[in-house]
Order: structure tokens, then sequence, then C-alpha cells
């Protein structure tokens, strides 16, 4: 093969190695890592690229543009018309987007209630 056949081939291979990167990034997969894994696996890259499934990021970003919106107990993604969360089964409020349930547990209030305790056993 002539110098300028390689150069030829290399670019090709430069320029299929995009469709991989290109699938699996529209799955939330990192773009350059698929390019240069099609860059020396080509087919198997491909094949990969299309059986993988998206990540759950990526799928929440699809719903979300459908008007789907999370659940504020479990956090899975519902219909906006749901009255009923169809994860955890809780009753949501109709229309527009629930509200904050009003307990929930985070390190923040955790520790914010432990400070208060030591400060009432004055063992600060
Ligand atoms: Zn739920």
């Amino acid at each position: 093969m002539s110098t300028g056949g390689l150069i030829v081939a290399a670019v090709l291979l430069v320029l299929l190695a995009l469709t991989p990167a290109v699938i699996a990034q529209g799955k939330g997969r990192p773009f350059w890592g698929w390019w240069f894994l099609g860059l020396f696996f080509l087919l198997p890259a491909l094949i990969a690229a299309l059986i993988i499934r998206p990540t759950d990021l990526t799928k929440r970003q699809g719903l979300a543009t459908e008007g789907y919106r999370a659940c504020p107990y479990c956090a899975e993604m519902i219909r906006p018309q749901a009255i009923a969360c169809r994860y955890c089964g809780r009753d949501l409020p109709p229309g527009g987007v629930a509200p904050e349930p009003a307990e929930r547990w985070s390190p923040d209030a955790d520790e914010a209630a432990d400070r208060a305790w030591r400060q009432v056993e004055g063992n600060n």
C-alpha cells in the first residue's frame, strides 16, 4: 500500500471511530473513551455502543424533557399526571410539582440535632 493509501485508511479509521463514540455519548458515556476504543476495535466498539443501556442520568434527562418529574419520596421519575407513585405507592398532591416532604433525613439535619443534643447535655 502506498503512503497516500495509508493516510487515507488512517483518516477513514479516525472518522469511522466517531460512530461508536457518537452512539455511546448519546447514552451518557464518555465520547473520547469510546472514540479511542473504536480506533482499535471498531466492530466490537460499534456493537457494544449499540447494545449498552443509557445511564440512569441520561434516562432521567430524557424523561424530564417529556414532562416527567421526580417522586418527592423515592426520587423515581413519574408521569406529570400521576396522583400516586408507581414505584413507592405513595399519594402525590395532584398537579404541579409535589412539595418536599416535611421530614426527610439528611446528614446536615442529623448533625444539627447532634449538636443541639450536646448543648443540652452541656458537654460540648
Ligand atoms: Zn415514589
